[in-house]
């Protein structure tokens, strides 16, 4: 089972590969009778396992429990995803660049060229912008996450699910190289 310590080593894991800086991004993960999920505001460089709040089986914050936060403003956006998805362990939301920058383009999906994505990912679909913190977030990932296990973030970073933390963080390297590639290669037409 995921244990606290391993969603903070791989918060500093996104932290140092760029993925997220300051206080951005959030991790979760379904353990037995409920879920990890990182704190509102905790800064992934120096997060330690009093920030990584449990959660009961319907994601409220298990009394008795202790954290010294609140679970992360998109606590909606993580719960929708398991309720989608029963073969989701972990999810990860990050604003790594090269995916960010996607966001920021107005298209409703990157076409997947690249033969690895391809049999992996998939084409990976943008979600229409939705205000960060709102029930607009997991609206606007309801249908997309049947069948993605990454999606771009309209102007707000990109989210990834696995069976494993692991396989979650492994998507999300996947959609980062993905996007910088596609970068380089749009810069070379
Ligand atoms: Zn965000």
């Amino acid at each position: 089972m995921v244990t606290k310590r391993d969603i903070v080593q791989l918060c500093k894991k996104l932290y140092e590969k760029g993925f997220v800086v300051a206080n951005d991004g959030n991790i979760s993960a379904r353990i037995h009778g409920g879920f990890y999920i990182t704190g509102t505001g905790s800064y992934f460089s120096e997060i330690d396992e009093s920030q990584i709040v449990k959660l009961d089986e319907d994601g409220k914050p298990v009394l008795g429990e202790y954290s010294r936060t609140d679970p992360t403003s998109e606590i909606a956006m993580h719960l929708e995803v398991y309720r989608q998805r029963d073969d989701a362990t972990a999810v990860i939301h990050a604003h790594a660049p090269y995916s960010t920058a996607f966001s920021l383009l107005e298209e409703n999906t990157i076409t997947c060229l690249l033969t690895e994505i391809k049999y992996t990912l998939g084409d990976i679909p943008v979600a229409p912008f939705a205000k960060p913190g709102t029930e607009e977030v997991p609206e606007s990932i309801r249908d997309l996450v049947k069948e993605h296990d990454a999606i771009i973030l309209s102007n707000h970073g990109v989210l990834t699910l696995g069976k494993s933390l692991d396989e979650a963080y492994w998507n999300l390297e996947r959609v980062e190289h993905f996007s910088k590639i596609c970068y380089f290669s749009r810069s070379m037409e």
